[in-house]
Formats: C-alpha cells, sequence, structure tokens
C-alpha cells in the first residue's frame, strides 16, 4: 500500500483536503494511506519557536532546522521498513511532470516536506532530503498546496482509487501529448453537436478521430510537447 506523510506547519489544511472525494474515500477504502505531521510539535525551544531570521540579512524568516529533522527522523524510524523517500516540495526542485508522478508511484512511503515563509534552513534539507521538486515556475506563500498537488497526482495513480487504471494510463502528458476532445450528454447541446464519428460505433474510425484531435490540441496549446517527441 502506498502511504504518504506531509510534513507541515498547517496539519489541517492538508487534513481537509486528503479527506474529500476520490482520495477521501481510497483512504476510507484503506488503498493508500495519509498522514500529516505538525512541525510545530517539534519544537525544541522554550517558545516552540519554528522559525528565524536568515544569516546574512534578507527578507522573511526560515525554518529552523531541528524541529524538521526531529520530525522526520521520527517518521524515518518508524517506517524504516518502507524506506521512505524525503521529498522537499520549492520552487528550487526540479519541475514535477506526469513520468516522474508515474515514477513516485511505485515506491511504498513518501514523506513530503512542505516549507513556510522564505523557506527551510539548508543544512537539514542536505542531511535528510532525498529531492525537491517544484510544481511550477511560479512562488506559493507555503508548500501545502505543491505538498496536496504532489500526494494527489501520485495517490490517483494507484490501482483502485480510479474507477480503472485506464483513467490515469490513458489521458494528457502520459505519452507527451494532451487528451483529445472528449463529450457527453446531451447529443444535441443548444444547436452543438456532438462529432458524428463518436456515435458510429467503428472503434476503428473513433480511435483515428481521437488522435487527431489529440494531435490538433497538443499543437495548439502546448507545441512544445510535439517538438520534445522527435
Ligand atoms: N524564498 C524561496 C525561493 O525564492 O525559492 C521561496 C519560499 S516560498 C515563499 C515558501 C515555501 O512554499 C517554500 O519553502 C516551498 O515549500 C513552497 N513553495 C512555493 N512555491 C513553490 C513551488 N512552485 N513548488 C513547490 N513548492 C513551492
Amino acid at each position: 500500500m502506498m502511504r504518504i506523510d506531509i510534513v507541515t506547519l498547517f496539519p489541517k489544511m492538508c487534513e481537509d483536503i486528503m479527506s474529500e472525494s476520490i482520495i477521501g474515500n481510497a483512504r476510507r477504502d484503506n488503498l493508500i494511506e495519509v498522514y500529516t505531521h505538525n512541525i510545530r510539535d517539534y519544537a525544541n525551544d522554550k517558545h516552540n519557536r519554528v522559525d528565524g531570521y536568515p544569516y546574512g540579512g534578507g527578507p522573511g524568516m526560515l525554518l529552523r532546522p531541528e524541529p524538521i529533522y526531529r520530525c522526520i527522523s521520527q517518521i524515518k524510524a518508524k517506517l524504516k521498513d518502507l524506506n521512505p523517500h524525503v521529498i522537499y516540495m520549492s520552487p528550487k526542485g526540479a519541475k514535477l511532470n506526469q513520468q516522474k508522478v508515474l515514477k513516485l508511484k511505485e515506491l511504498k512511503s513518501i514523506i513530503i516536506l512542505a516549507g513556510h515563509y522564505e523557506g527551510v534552513d539548508q543544512r537539514v534539507l542536505d542531511v535528510i532530503v532525498d529531492e525537491e521538486i517544484s510544481i511550477g515556475d511560479y512562488v506559493l506563500t507555503g508548500g501545502e498546496l505543491p505538498a496536496l498537488v504532489l500526494a494527489d497526482a501520485i495517490l490517483r495513480c494507484v490501482p483502485g482509487v480510479l474507477a480503472s487504471d485506464d483513467c490515469f494510463l490513458n489521458e494528457s502528458h502520459v505519452n507527451g501529448m494532451l487528451e483529445h476532445a472528449q463529450y457527453t450528454k446531451p447529443e444535441n447541446w443548444h444547436g452543438f453537436r456532438v462529432p458524428k464519428v463518436l456515435l458510429s460505433g467503428n472503434h476503428q474510425q473513433i480511435e483515428n478521430w481521437q488522435k487527431t484531435s489529440a494531435q490538433k490540441i497538443t499543437a495548439q496549446n502546448r507545441p512544445d510537447l510535439l517538438n520534445n517527441k522527435e
């Protein structure tokens, strides 16, 4: 079973999202496990401080190393048989894509560290983090949304979480292309009709139409993907 532990200053934010909809149902069905840990519970000074000013100056605060180290070390010790992989969500990390998600879903246990303020003391990252992942070239206030994005992307690919594995094997970004256009009821919506071929029952023709549609959408929205394929 895949287990994800999120290390954060805002566990409720993560718990709330991970309790809803498809991921929440999969947790209740014991297909996946998600736990959250509050960095503040591992504070080691008498005022429960988890942040500090950056040495050398600069704006904002940084998360101190010791509370994060204590929290992640304890989780790792408890899960040592699962050999947890530790990821720090960071705009400085390698950019996430679906190929990476499909690799990560093969692991049994992932610990995701969500930073806050101006980030995290470099020493604890060097000591305890296996890799840094970014969800895109922009900066958010905290690592909770990125951690949730990564967790959702991985957990929905765990067998049994979606109605069928086809749902994540046959969609945008799996083969370096975007997905074809899709239609549902009614056949005629305000005069806009579903393409006839999709109603024909001819699987070969439908497949050809879907390929052409995928190529058109990819060329229009993400021509860079087509260039990467060559
Ligand atoms: N000072 C940092 C920098 O310039 O790289 C940005 C810190 S950001 C305000 C606070 C936290 O949000 C980071 O520690 C990280 O965990 C998270 N974060 C923000 N943007 C992110 C992104 N694009 N991908 C992943 N994590 C992000």
